[in-house]
C-alpha cells in the first residue's frame, strides 16, 4: 500500500520545481521590494515587517526576536515528526548600488549586494509551497529569518534566544538544518556544494605597535615602531607558510597598516589590522597561538611593545557529509545531474550559519545566479556594487528549500 506521504515524496522533485516556477513572479516581486529598501545590521524593521506580513498571509504565525529583528515561524505538518530548520539571512551591505537596475536600492550607502533579499524571497516562496503541502509533512519546518549575517553574529543572537531549544519557538528539537546562498560564481540555476568545510573562520587581528616618537634623523634616541610593524607583517607570512599543512588552507592577510605623519618624524605607534581565515577548527586554534607568539617575539627582538587583539569572528562552516549527500541528491532530482557542481575546495569567506551547523547536522548550498550574458572571469561578485543576480534561478532555490523539508519529513509516517 502506498501512503500519501510516499506518493508525495516520489513525485515531489518534478512537481516542486514546476510549482516553484509557477510562483516565481511573486518571489521576484518580494525580492525587488526588499532590494529597493536594504537595511544593514541587526535591526531591520522594514524587512522584518515584509516577512511577518507574508507569513501571516500564508496563515503562519511570525515570532519576532527580542534582541534583534529576527523572525521565525513553524509550519506544522499533518502528523508528528522531527523538525527541520531552513534559514534565510536578511541584511544588506554598506555600499552604494551602481547596477542601474529599475529596482535598484533607493537607500544611499546600502545595497543588497550579497543577495540576502533573494534568500528571504525564496524562503517565503518555499513557505508557501510547504504551507500548501502540510499533508505531506510528518513533523515541523522551522523557518529562520536572521538579520546581521554580514559580521554582526545575527545567528548567534537567535541561538542565544533559544532558536534550537525544545519548545521555545513551538518547534521541538531541530534535527537538520539547510541554508541556501546565492552566488554569481556559478552559472544560473546550478547548485554548488561540498561536504566538510565550505567556508572559513573569520577572526580579525588588531595590533598596535608602541615605540617612542622622535626626530627621523636620530632614530637611536627614539624607539621606531615602523620596522617592528614591517617585520611583523613579514614574520606572520613566513610563519604561516612554515606552520600550516598546505592541504588544510589558511589565509592570513594584513589589510591595513597605518602610522606616521610625515618624512621627518618617527611616530609613536603603528596600527595594523588583518584577517585570519582557516577551514578547520584545529588550524583556527593554531593560528591564534601562532599570531600571538610571533607578535611577542618580534616585539621582544625590537624592544617595542605590540598590543594584540584577536577578535573572534565566525567559526568554520562545516557541512555534514550525510546531509550534504542528501541535498546533492535532491538538487540532482530537481535540476538534473549537470546542474550540480561539486566544489573542489572551500571558499575563504565566512558565514554565521556556521553557528547552526555546529549544533545541528546541516549544510549550506550555493545557488548559482550568474546571468548567461556575463563572462565568468569578470562577472561582478557578491559584495560588488555592480552585482546582478539572475532572478529566474530563484525558482530552483525555492524548490530546493521545499524539497528538503518534504523529503525529510515525508518519510516514516
Ligand atoms: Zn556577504
Ligand atoms: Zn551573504
Amino acid at each position: 500500500m502506498t501512503t500519501g506521504a510516499e506518493a508525495a515524496r516520489a513525485t515531489a522533485p518534478h512537481l516542486l520545481r514546476a510549482a516553484a516556477e509557477a510562483i516565481l513572479p511573486g518571489v521576484v516581486e518580494v525580492r525587488r521590494r526588499l532590494h529597493r529598501r536594504p537595511e544593514i545590521g541587526l535591526h531591520l524593521p522594514q524587512t522584518q515587517a515584509v516577512i511577518a506580513e507574508a507569513l501571516r498571509a500564508l496563515g503562519l504565525e511570525p515570532r519576532v526576536g527580542g534582541s534583534t529583528t529576527s523572525v521565525t515561524t513553524v509550519i506544522e505538518g499533518a502528523r508528528p515528526g522531527p523538525t527541520i530548520l531552513l534559514r534565510a539571512d536578511m541584511d544588506g551591505l554598506p555600499l552604494t548600488e551602481d547596477t542601474g537596475l529599475g529596482f535598484a536600492s533607493e537607500v544611499p550607502g546600502a545595497m543588497h549586494a550579497c543577495g540576502h533579499d533573494t534568500h528571504v524571497a525564496m524562503l517565503l516562496g518555499a513557505a508557501r509551497l510547504l504551507a500548501e503541502r502540510r499533508d505531506a509533512l510528518a513533523g515541523r519546518v522551522l523557518l529562520m529569518f536572521q538579520p546581521g549575517e554580514e559580521g554582526y553574529h545575527g545567528a548567534r543572537f537567535m541561538l542565544d534566544e533559544g532558536l534550537l531549544v525544545e519548545g521555545a519557538h513551538g518547534a521541538g528539537g531541530v534535527e537538520r538544518a539547510v541554508a541556501i546562498h546565492i552566488s554569481t560564481r556559478y552559472p544560473s540555476a546550478t547548485i554548488a556544494l561540498r561536504p566538510g568545510p565550505l567556508l572559513a573562520s573569520t577572526d580579525a587581528i588588531r595590533a598596535t605597535v608602541r615605540g617612542r616618537g622622535g626626530h627621523a634623523s636620530a632614530p637611536h634616541l627614539a624607539l621606531d615602531p615602523i620596522p617592528t610593524a614591517a617585520e611583523l607583517v613579514l614574520a606572520l607570512q613566513a610563519a604561516v607558510s612554515r606552520s600550516v599543512d598546505a592541504f588544510d588552507p589558511v589565509v592570513l592577510t594584513i589589510a591595513r597598516i597605518s602610522g606616521g605623519t610625515t618624512n621627518n618624524i618617527i611616530p609613536e605607534r603603528v596600527e595594523i589590522e588583518g584577517t585570519i581565515r582557516t577551514t578547520s577548527p584545529e588550524n583556527r586554534a593554531l593560528m591564534r597561538d601562532l599570531v600571538r607568539r610571533v607578535a611577542a617575539g618580534v616585539a621582544a627582538a625590537q624592544g617595542t611593545e605590540i598590543d594584540l587583539e584577536i577578535d573572534e569572528g565566525y567559526p568554520v562552516t562545516l557541512c555534514d557529509p550525510d546531509v550534504t549527500a542528501w541535498v546533492r541528491g535532491l538538487a540532482a532530482e530537481l535540476a538534473g545531474e549537470a546542474a550540480v557542481l561539486d566544489m573542489a575546495h572551500p571558499i575563504m569567506g565566512g558565514e554565521d550559519f556556521s553557528y547552526v551547523t555546529q549544533r545541528v547536522p546541516g549544510m549550506m548550498a550555493f545557488l548559482g545566479a550568474r546571468p548567461a550574458s556575463e563572462d565568468p572571469a569578470t562577472a561582478p561578485q557578491n559584495h560588488s556594487n555592480l552585482v546582478v543576480f539572475d532572478e529566474p534561478s530563484m525558482a530552483l532555490g525555492v524548490a530546493l528549500y521545499a524539497a528538503a523539508a518534504i523529503d525529510f519529513l515525508g518519510g516514516d509516517a
